[in-house]
């Protein structure tokens, strides 16, 4: 049937279509996303909230809103706060021997901080190199 697109089980991104218009590259779309920008134009923003994806480009009319991340940015985030955090915290405890009480209130504000501000980056990051590779979040694995 015209028009419908089937996906089975094991299906791999579907390819452009000739004529399609080309996409930026995987460096390209994933800058514009860490800028929490549209990955195809650049210019439109990429959230309308704090975490929500904007349906489509304003600037470009590019479809984002139906690309679903999921659990990846949460899980990235936390590889990357979680290393810093363990290793500043490491690194204070080898070189200053701060008392308890600093632990106790420098890490987990620092920890929350980092979090809530890497969030949205890697969250954007994600779409951005989903967007590229055609992928939505929805394929059958
Ligand atoms: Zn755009």
């Amino acid at each position: 049937m015209p028009g419908v697109e089937i996906v089975t089980p094991g299906e791999r991104p579907r390819h452009p279509e000739p004529g399609e218009p080309s996409r930026p590259s995987f460096a390209a779309a994933l800058v514009r996303g860490l800028r929490r920008r549209c990955p195809n134009c650049g210019r439109g923003r990429l959230f309308r909230a704090y975490l929500k994806p904007v349906d489509a480009c304003e600037s470009c009319r590019e479809a984002l809103g139906h690309i679903r991340a999921d659990d990846a940015p949460p899980y990235f985030t936390i590889v990357v706060v979680g290393h810093a955090v363990v290793g500043l915290a490491l690194f204070a405890e080898m070189q200053f021997r701060p008392p308890m009480w600093a632990y106790m209130t420098v890490l987990p504000a620092l920890t929350l901080a980092m979090t809530l501000g890497l969030l949205p980056v890697v969250k954007g990051a994600l779409i951005g190199l989903m967007w590229r590779l055609r992928l939505s979040g929805d394929e059958f694995q």
